[in-house]
C-alpha cells in the first residue's frame, strides 16, 4: 500500500494557505507541482557537479555528462524506451511544444529535400495528408497545420465524439493511402479522455504513415510504454510529471531518428564544420540536441521519473483514478455539464466543465477565493471547445499528492457558484 498523504507531504508548495484556506491544487494539467527530491536534485546539481555537457576534460565536466545521460536513461525507463550508448531514442527538448516542433521543421527540410535518401520517408508533397484529431492541444495543431502549408500537403482530423473522445469509427475514411504524418495526442488535455490509440497506430501504419503520439498527459498518469504501443515518436514536457520547466523529451524509433534531418543547428550536433562545404551532423540524440541543454533541470527529470517509478505508475494511476471519480461528482451539481466523458472508465482525472450562465473566469475566481486553484480558458484547445459550442470552459485535474477530499472540496464549492452568482 502506498501511503499518498506522505507523499503529498513531500510538497512543500502545498503546505500553505490560500485566501485563509488550506491550499488545493487541482491544476496539475498545467503545470504539477515538485517533490522535495526534484528541487533538492535541481539545486544539489548547481551545488556540487555544474559544468557543460560533453565537452570539457575536467572532472565535474565528466560528472555533469555521467549525471546527464543518466537523467536521460531514467526517462527512458519510464517509458520503455532504450538509452544504452548509440541506441538512445530519447532527445532531450525544451519541452513538449518544442518537440514537436522539431518534428515538423525536421519534415520540413526532408520535404525541401534535406537529409538525403534515408530522409525521404518524412518529406510531403502537396497531395499528401497529415492527419491530426480535434482533440489536439494547439502544440499539435499548428506545427503540423503549417508544415501542411509549407508543403502543400492537405490537412485532415479525426473528429470527436459527443463526448469528446477521438473517433475510431471512420479512421478507413480519414487515414488513407496518401496519409504521411499522423499526430494524435493520448489523453485530452480539455476532456482526460484516453485515446484508443492502438486501431489509429495500426491504421497510421497499414498505409505507411509516421504516428506521432503527445504523451503530455499520459506519461504523467498511466503506464506507458512506446515500444509496447509501437508509437514512432512521441513528445512530453517534464514539468507535468513533477519534473521542473523548460525540458521536455522526445522519443524516436532508432532507425528513425538515424533517418530524421535536425531541425536546429549550433554548437553540439555537429561532428565536421566547414567554411566551404556541408558540415557533417552526429548521430542521435546529440544531432537534435543543439545548444546547451537545461542540464540541471534534465538531471532533476530524471529524478522526477525515477520518484515516479518508486511509487509505481499503476499505483498512481489507480489513486488518481478514485479522484477522478469525485471529480466527476461534478457532473450532478446544478447547472454544470462535464465536457468529455462522464463516466470514470478511460479517462483521467482532468475533468473540464461548463457552469451555465457564469463565465468561466468569474468561476475560477470564486473558487479560488476558496483556496482551490483550477484552470480557466479554452487550455489550448479551441476546437476542443467549439465541439462543446463554448469558447471556454474550467478545468479541474489531479496529480499523486491530491487527496478525495481535494476532488469534495471542489465538488462542494461548485455547489455555491450559481447561487452566488445569482
Ligand atoms: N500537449 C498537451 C496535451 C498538453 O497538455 C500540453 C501542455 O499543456 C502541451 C502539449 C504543450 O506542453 P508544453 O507547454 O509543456 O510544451
Amino acid at each position: 500500500m502506498v501511503d499518498f498523504k506522505a507523499i503529498r507531504a513531500q510538497f512543500p508548495i502545498l503546505d500553505q494557505e490560500i485566501h485563509g484556506h488550506p491550499l488545493v491544487y487541482l491544476d496539475s494539467a498545467a503545470t504539477s507541482q515538485k517533490p522535495n527530491a526534484v528541487i533538492d536534485a535541481e539545486a544539489n546539481f548547481y551545488r556540487t557537479i555544474n559544468a557543460g555537457v560533453h565537452r570539457g576534460a575536467h572532472e565535474l565536466a565528466a560528472r555533469s555528462t555521467m549525471a546527464f545521460e543518466e537523467a536521460r536513461a531514467k526517462v527512458a525507463k519510464l517509458v520503455g524506451a532504450n538509452a544504452a550508448e548509440g541506441e538512445e531514442e530519447v532527445v532531450v527538448t525544451g519541452g513538449a511544444t518544442a518537440g514537436l516542433n522539431l518534428l515538423a521543421t525536421a519534415f520540413g527540410n526532408a520535404s525541401l529535400g534535406r537529409g538525403g535518401e534515408a530522409a525521404k520517408r518524412f518529406a510531403l508533397k502537396p497531395g499528401d495528408e497529415i492527419v491530426v484529431s480535434r482533440a489536439e492541444h494547439h502544440s499539435v495543431l499548428l506545427p503540423f497545420q503549417e508544415l501542411s502549408y509549407r508543403t502543400g500537403a492537405t490537412f485532415k482530423w479525426i473528429d470527436l465524439t459527443e463526448d469528446g473522445r477521438v473517433r475510431t469509427d471512420n479512421l478507413d475514411e480519414v487515414i488513407t493511402e496518401r496519409t504521411k504524418v499522423v499526430a494524435v495526442t493520448h489523453v485530452g488535455n480539455a476532456t482526460g479522455a484516453i485515446t484508443n490509440i492502438a486501431p489509429i497506430i495500426k491504421r497510421a501504419h497499414e498505409v505507411g504513415s509516421i504516428f506521432i503520439l503527445d504523451a503530455c498527459q499520459s506519461v504523467p498518469h498511466l503506464k506507458v510504454d512506446f515500444h509496447a504501443l509501437d508509437v514512432d515518436f512521441a513528445a512530453w514536457s517534464a514539468h507535468k510529471m513533477y519534473g521542473p520547466t523548460g525540458v521536455g523529451f522526445l522519443y524516436g524509433k532508432r532507425d528513425l531518428l538515424e533517418a530524421l534531418p535536425p531541425a536546429n543547428f549550433g554548437g553540439s550536433m555537429v561532428e565536421l564544420a566547414y567554411m566551404d562545404h556541408e558540415a557533417q551532423y552526429m548521430a542521435p540524440p546529440a544531432r537534435f540536441e543543439a545548444g546547451t541543454r537545461p542540464v540541471a533541470q534534465v538531471v532533476a527529470a530524471g529524478v522526477a521519473a525515477e520518484w515516479m517509478m518508486n511509487i509505481g505508475l499503476e499505483n498512481i494511476e489507480a489513486h488518481e483514478k478514485t479522484i477522478a471519480a469525485e471529480l466527476l461528482k461534478l457532473g450532478d451539481v446544478d447547472g454544470i455539464r462535464i465536457l468529455g466523458p462522464r463516466e470514470n472508465v478511460d479517462r483521467i482525472g482532468t475533468v473540464a466543465f461548463d457552469v451555465a450562465g457564469v463565465h468561466p473566469h468569474d468561476v475560477g475566481q470564486f473558487i479560488d477565493a476558496q483556496g482551490i486553484a483550477i484552470r480557466v480558458g479554452h487550455h489550448c484547445a479551441q476546437p476542443v471547445h467549439r465541439h462543446f459550442g463554448l469558447y471556454a470552459s474550467n478545468r479541474a485535474s489531479s496529480g499523486v499528492y491530491n487527496s478525495v477530499e481535494d476532488a469534495q472540496a471542489l465538488v462542494e464549492a461548485a455547489k455555491g457558484i450559481r447561487k452566488f452568482f445569482g
